[in-house]
């Protein structure tokens, strides 16, 4: 019987692999430039920690299940909470501000298309211990500083999910979001179909609110009771620093924790799955336990990124050891030697000398060096540059040092 991978899950090749894993590095070389710290939460927790905020409905989303001992469980389908858990149990006595980073798989029960998948992964920080205006533009300028750096085309928007809120404020929390969530999808038909009138038309004119500061004037008019302050300190702020960015009074995010400021990215080439990066700042920690310390952070959405990114990542340069018979011991020790320098294969399959060399040409190796008896006595190797053909004796000390 031929078993095939689960529905929404991914086998990643090599090539995939060292891809992912050069983004991974500079993910996590840039996050680790600004003092964050790499934490790691259990694959599965509680159900409650993903219910407690975004309630009951959130369940159809996610792999939840019974253990053998009758408890609610659930593979984690963000980072966001699993982190503010592991603060709370852990972490509340030492010093603020805290910076985690993270990296990880999470899983959602989504319909599997191009850039969703039910298992994926997600690079995030969370900045645990500030609401100064400070907090959400490292957390930006840190999400854009990794975007940037991976050379994607992109677009950043920054919003402020107080106004939404604050225009919905008469309504029944669960009414409430449930707009949230309408608006996150930008299901606009729906939409009017819960809202009439007055409310109706700010909010569609809120969801239009995208462009330069100016945005922020118009909505000044529409909303005169918001204070704005906060929002327009970030925008100075990341003019300043010139983070690229657009004013978007639109931006509602689907997780019901956000209180101030949100961001989202969107990529180019990825079609409808384009929202690459979310955050915002939010309070989370008082309902785990925990004292009500405001907290800031993003998630990038890994496999969207490495989809559209274009490394030129450098490979190692590699070698394949090639043995004539009775020299096999002999051609592992060269190999051993080289590869303080080089990637460098042997043969395992006691082959000939010449299916040995049309391996190396097989896997694109870069050199072959060839082990003989004559060679050998003379302290010398066999050195085939696969790219030019060319073939010559040498020293295994000059080739090595030919290698850098
Ligand atoms: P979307 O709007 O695309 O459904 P989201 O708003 O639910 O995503 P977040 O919870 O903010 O996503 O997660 C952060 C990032 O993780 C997203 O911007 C996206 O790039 C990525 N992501 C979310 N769900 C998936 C998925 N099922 N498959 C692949 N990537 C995902
Ligand atoms: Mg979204």
């Amino acid at each position: 019987m031929k078993i095939e991978k689960p529905r929404g899950t991914r086998d990643f090749l090599p090539d995939d692999i060292e891809k992912r894993r050069e983004i991974e590095r500079i993910m996590r070389k840039i996050a680790e430039s600004y003092g964050y710290r790499e934490v790691l939460t259990p694959t599965f927790e509680h159900l409650d920690l993903f219910t407690i905020k975004s309630g009951e409905s959130i369940i159809e989303e996610i792999y939840a299940f019974k253990d053998k001992s009758g408890r609610d469980l659930a593979l984690r389908p963000e980072l966001t909470a699993p982190v503010m858990r592991l603060y709370v149990n852990e972490c509340m006595g030492i010093p603020k501000p805290i910076r985690f980073y993270y990296f990880a798989n999470c899983f959602r029960y989504e319909r599997p298309q191009k850039g969703r998948y039910r298992e994926f992964w997600q690079f995030g920080v969370e900045l645990i211990g500030s609401s100064s205006y400070l907090a959400d533009v490292e957390v930006i300028e840190l999400a854009y500083r990794i975007m940037d750096e991976l050379k994607l085309s992109f677009e950043m928007h920054v919003g402020h999910v107080g106004l939404l809120r604050h225009v919905l404020r008469d309504l029944s929390e669960d009414r409430a979001n449930k707009i949230m969530r309408l608006i996150d999808k930008r299901d606009l038909d729906a939409l009017d179909r819960y809202l009439d009138g007055d409310l109706r038309d700010k909010i569609h004119s809120l969801v239009d609110m995208v462009g330069k500061s100016d945005v922020l004037e118009d909505a000044k008019k529409i909303i005169p009771n918001f204070n704005f302050d906060h929002l327009e300190r970030v925008c100075r702020a990341l003019d300043d620093l010139e983070v690229d960015y657009k004013v978007n009074l639109g931006i509602a995010r689907g997780l019901e924790y956000y209180t101030g400021v949100v961001f989202e990215a969107y990529a180019e080439g990825l079609g409808a799955q384009n929202q690459i990066c979310g955050g915002g700042s939010y309070r989370l920690s008082h309902l785990f336990g925990g004292d009500d310390v405001p907290a800031t952070g993003f998630a990038l959405g890994f496999d969207r990124i490495a989809e559209i990114c274009d490394l030129d990542s450098k490979k190692p340069v590699r070698v394949v050891v090639v043995s004539f018979r009775g020299l096999e011991v002999e051609a592992l020790k060269i190999a051993d030697a080289i590869r303080s320098k080089a990637v460098v294969v042997t043969d395992v399959m006691e082959r000939s000398v010449k299916k040995q060399l049309s391996y190396a040409n097989d896997i694109s190796a870069d050199y072959a060096v060839i082990v003989g008896e004559k060679e050998l006595k003379e302290g010398k190797i066999a050195v085939k540059d696969l790219k030019t053909k060319e073939q010559r004796i040498t020293s295994l000390e000059e080739f090595l040092e030919t290698l850098g």
